[in-house]
């Protein structure tokens, strides 16, 4: 037990060093999705992965992809967790923080955000280490708040509201939240409910209220919730003194993308249909934001594009931290839409760099 805490120590400083590495603001890793007990394991492997490279055959072919980091299927919550602390402690220093599980349905990007009971995921486990480190801080002086919404079709719904009736996925267009953004380039969601979490326990209280309110209000929609961006922000506050009042000093906000499945090969149709519109318009607004941040002479950034990107504005830029985490299949049927996500991730990675890379 002891050995296994060493490496995760020192899993943690390297990690921690990477950070303090990077010189854009936008790191990629990638998880490859375990087999699950009723799934037939090939016995030849269409998924790999080598430290920071992704392999994948096709037909014949083999096709790598580099990231900061890759995750094979045997990876527990713990050791994906341990690469994500050392942003949270930026979240604490001032930069806003984004993370963001960009992925076909189905690859465990509810998994790695969320997780399990018995194997939390990133965001539980983000809100006890914010404890921890506020009660490390000298000052004692963090305070958080936290406010959960989806987007769904260009909707926004407030997770958190009082009243059920804005709560249901019929009333969702009568929901009014109005995104701003003010003279500093900050982003005001006009009417989304924001409460103070004063410990871990009423924390997780809220989050899962959040979630009870999405799981619930989706039970007819036909599995609609993998076609809906699931948004969870928290807030962090600090006060400079006993009678200085407390100002905001970053954001937080982890993001659980809808699936980025194309629709020609779910065959859909219908709602179906305009549903995997709004998730696919979302998704290529959120890469072209990303690639005009990452453009040596910056231009027009086009963030108005969509909701997702307009409520992200202030957390994609500068003097913020983008961590994308991108999920992928094992089979051998969904290789061509792994491709897809690595060829999308690699884009907002390799830009960073200047290095352009085509579309596959
Ligand atoms: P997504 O959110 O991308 O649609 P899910 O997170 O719902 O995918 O994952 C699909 C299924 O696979 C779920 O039953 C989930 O528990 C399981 N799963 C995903 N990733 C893992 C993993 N790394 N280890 C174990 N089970 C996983």
């Amino acid at each position: 037990l002891r050995l296994k805490q060493r490496m995760l120590d020192e899993k943690r400083r390297e990690a921690l060093r990477k950070l303090l590495d990077i010189k854009g603001n936008i790191r990629v890793f990638c998880r490859i999705r375990p087999y699950l007990h009723a799934e037939k394991r090939r016995t030849s492997e269409p998924i790999s992965s080598k430290s920071e490279k992704i392999m994948v055959k096709l037909g014949g072919r083999k096709k790598d992809f580099e990231f900061d980091k890759t995750f094979p299927q045997e990876s527990s919550q713990e050791s994906v967790f341990v690469e994500v602390e050392p942003i949270l402690k930026s979240a604490i220093d001032g930069y806003n923080v984004c993370i963001l599980a960009y992925g076909q349905t189905g690859t465990g990007k509810t998994f790695t955000m969320d997780g399990t009971k018995e194997r939390p995921g990133i965001i539980p486990r983000a809100l006890e280490e914010l404890f921890r480190l506020a009660s490390l801080d000298n000052s004692s002086s963090l305070t958080f708040s936290m406010s959960m919404l989806e987007v769904y079709m260009g909707n926004l719904r407030d997770l958190l509201a009082p009243r059920s009736s804005i709560r249901t996925y019929e009333s969702m267009t009568k929901c009014n939240l109005n995104i701003q953004t003010d003279a500093k380039g900050m982003v005001e969601i006009e009417g989304l409910s924001e409460v103070e979490i004063l410990d871990y326990s009423r924390a997780r209280w809220w989050y899962n209220k959040g979630k009870r309110v999405r799981s619930t209000s989706w039970t007819n929609v036909n599995e609609a919730s993998s076609r809906s961006h699931c948004l969870t922000r928290i807030t962090i506050f600090r006060r400079g003194g006993a009678l200085e009042a407390k100002r905001e000093i970053s954001k937080l906000w982890m993001v659980d993308l809808g699936g980025s499945e194309r629709l020609l090969k779910t065959g859909a149709t219908g709602l179906t249909l305009d549903e995997g519109r709004a998730i696919n318009l979302s998704l290529s607004a959120l890469a072209d934001v990303i690639a005009a941040l990452k453009k040596k002479k910056r231009g027009h950034v086009p963030y108005r594009n969509s909701k997702l990107t307009q409520i992200l504005k202030d957390s994609l830029g500068d003097g913020s931290k983008v961590l994308m985490l991108v999920h992928i299949s094992p089979f051998e049927q969904d290789v061509c839409e792994t491709i897809c996500s690595l060829s999308f991730a690699r884009r907002a990675r390799a830009i960073e760099s200047n290095k352009e890379v085509p579309m596959e």
